[in-house]
């Protein structure tokens, strides 16, 4: 769960790596390194913290001269963030450098092997223990680089993307990909080597995604060949056009990328629904679902597997699909699932979610449902992902790339699409009514508009925020379709601000967080006018009587809940299976705002990172 970095061609190498680590720094933000080859030798600057750190230091102890680089910033996996473990990675011999974002699992054995032939070790990492065995085969076998890689990637278990060069073959870089995203982008007798598109996307518009088990050799001035692991065989690559611009992967004027996510939202959904709800003709139209329709009707069950903001969202998929489509659904951590014995089959339905469709645990969980006969379908947000590869169907969420490691356009794109396959399946089984299936496309084609008028609270939360930011513990509460809003408003606070914070559904409170309640704890209660709301009210009175302090979310123009909270937060009024589109945005802005005002990095939070691909 790294960022790297690669460059080869007639430009300096170092401005182009360094830009392109920052821009993907969500991806990992531990230690940053860089090897740049000056014509004669490797020139290798590593450090212990952010790219800013890297390039601080950077001209003091190395040249940055050099039209081949590889740059990498770190996640650690295998030995703590330091100087050592930072990548990039020598050889023993110092001909050989390499980047890896992934990990080796099989790493002990084969270091102690490497040891008992001659190999000393400087680092704790997977990675150094990779460029040896590579080094290792390249000399006994007296082979190429590319050769060499190619036989050690066979003899390695586990994820990896690489990029490797050697200082007496200076025109080339050999890259590969096992479970890490890896793509390269070609440009005049230039290549660029990253872990997605952002580092290179000003100098090309085409693109290759390595696929799992691929390599390629990339050469100064020649054509790529790309091969697949294995069996050796060519691969004819696929070149991707691609559409991200620079403005969007930027700041767009926000202080933090979360809150430019947060503002991003009704453009996001809008940008979701986009050619899938024609409400004019009253339909929707996926051709993930469509193809597949049968198998939909047909499925006894839906099982989501997902981690994180997107296992809420899937939570929240939950009370939609059994709702509105009357198929019965559970919800699983993907971690969990993976290590069971799950009792599923081919007449089951997996829906994987994942924001990045890199997650690891959600990978191994499509891959074990596949291996059971189960139909998969992925729902995530990068396309051309390993996750949007690995199932069997999928819609994309279409949020745009999310760079804020705490999610929040990824969660409400995900619970749209996943809102209109509910309805779409809903209306082909026909358990909704047609002017309830209309009124529904009408609620959620009023959505962005209405997402917009829950942004304009932000002030307000904002005051609420300097009220309750020397809170130690917060209680976040709510009902059926919000009750896992509340789990979301809670990991919100808890990973940006580092406030503990637990998430109920209300109702549960009396069998034990009541006890916690007192007159410092702040209570956020999403009580909006349906379903449940009257017990919801019941809730709130407990709370009081109490003396907690309630941080009502309430549809706009309710009376009673404001009578009875310290302060309230209105919304406006949806379908009830809409409503956690709306609730979930101050939730989103009370735990940006308590961040900031902590001087918490929001965008970058302690010992976490965007995409999690290790398990
Ligand atoms: N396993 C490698 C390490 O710990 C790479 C981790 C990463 O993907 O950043 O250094």
């Amino acid at each position: 769960m790294c960022g790297i970095v690669g460059y080869i061609g007639h430009r300096e190498a170092y401005p182009i790596i360094l830009k392109g680590l920052k821009r993907l720094e969500y991806r990992g933000y531990d230690s940053a390194g860089i090897a740049l080859y000056d014509g004669e030798n490797i020139k290798l600057s590593k450090t212990k913290g952010k790219v800013d750190d890297l390039e601080k230091r950077i001209n003091s102890e190395i040249s940055t001269v050099g039209t081949l680089g590889i740059g990498h910033t770190r996640w650690a996996t295998h030995g703590v963030p330091n100087d050592i473990n930072s990548h990039p990675h020598y050889s023993n011999s110092g001909d050989l450098v390499i980047i890896h974002n992934g990990i080796i699992e099989n790493y002990g054995t084969l270091k102690k092997e490497l040891i008992n032939r001659g190999y000393s070790f400087t680092s704790e990492t997977d990675t150094e223990v990779l460029i040896n065995l590579i080094e290792d085969i390249k000399k006994s076998e007296n082979i190429k680089l590319g050769q060499a890689v190619q036989i050690a990637l066979t003899q390695v278990v586990g994820a990896y993307a690489i990029a490797v060069f050697d200082k007496n073959k200076p025109n080339e870089i050999v890259v590969a990909r096992l479970g890490s995203p890896l793509a390269i982008g070609i440009g005049d007798d230039e290549f660029f080597i990253a872990s997605d598109a952002s580092p290179f996307i000003e100098y090309t518009n085409n693109a290759i995604y390595l696929e799992d088990e691929e390599m390629a050799i990339v050469r100064r001035g020649k054509e790529i060949k790309v091969r697949k692991i294995k069996d050796d065989s060519l691969v004819n690559p696929y070149v991707q056009k691609l559409q991200l611009n620079l403005e969007q992967i930027e700041k767009g004027g926000y202080e933090h990328f979360m809150l430019k996510e947060i503002y991003e939202q009704p453009n996001a959904i809008k940008d979701t629904y986009r050619g899938r709800l024609l409400t004019d003709k009253a339909i929707i139209k996926m051709s993930g679902v469509e193809d597949n329709m049968k198998k939909f009707l047909n499925a006894n069950r839906i099982i989501v597997v997902a981690c994180g903001t997107s296992w809420h969202a899937g939570l929240v998929s939950e009370y939609i699909f059994e709702n509105l489509a009357r198929i019965p659904v559970e919800v699983e951590y993907a971690s969990e699932f993976r290590y069971r014995n799950p009792v599923i089959n081919e007449n089951d339905i997996v829906i994987a979610i994942s924001q990045s469709g890199e997650t690891a645990d959600t990978l191994a969980a499509i891959k074990l449902a596949k291996s059971k006969g189960a139909f998969v379908f992925g729902v995530c947000n990068v396309v051309g992902s390993s996750i949007a590869r690995e199932t069997h169907a999928g819609a994309y969420t279409h949020a745009g790339p999310e760079i804020g490691v705490a999610s929040t356009k990824a969660f409400t794109t995900q619970i749209t699409v996943l809102s209109l396959i509910a309805l779409r399946l809903a209306r082909a089984k026909g358990t909704i009514s047609s002017s309830d299936f209309r009124h529904h496309l009408i609620e959620l084609e009023m959505i962005p508009d209405k997402v917009e008028k829950a942004l304009k609270s932000d002030d307000y939360v904002k005051s609420i925020a300097e009220i309750y930011k020397g809170t130690k513990n917060f209680l976040y509460l709510g009902r059926g379709y919000n009750f896992p809003v509340a789990l979301e408003g809670a990991l919100k606070l808890k990973e940006i601000s580092y406030i503990h914070a637990e998430g109920y559904p209300a109702a549960e409170m009396k069998h034990g967080p009541i006890a916690l309640i007192d007159e410092n704890m702040p209570i956020v209660v999403i009580a909006t006018k349906n379903g449940q709301y009257d017990k919801v009210v019941s809730n709130i009175q407990e709370i009081k009587s109490r003396k907690g302090k309630i941080i009502g979310i309430v549809t706009k123009g309710d009376q009673i809940v404001k009578e009875l909270a310290d302060h309230v937060i209105e919304v406006p009024e949806t379908l009830e299976s809409l409503s956690p589109l709306l609730t979930t945005i101050p939730l989103q802005l009370l735990s940006y705002h308590i961040a900031v005002m902590l001087d918490r990095n929001v965008d970058q939070p302690r010992n976490l990172a965007k995409s999690v691909t290790v398990e």
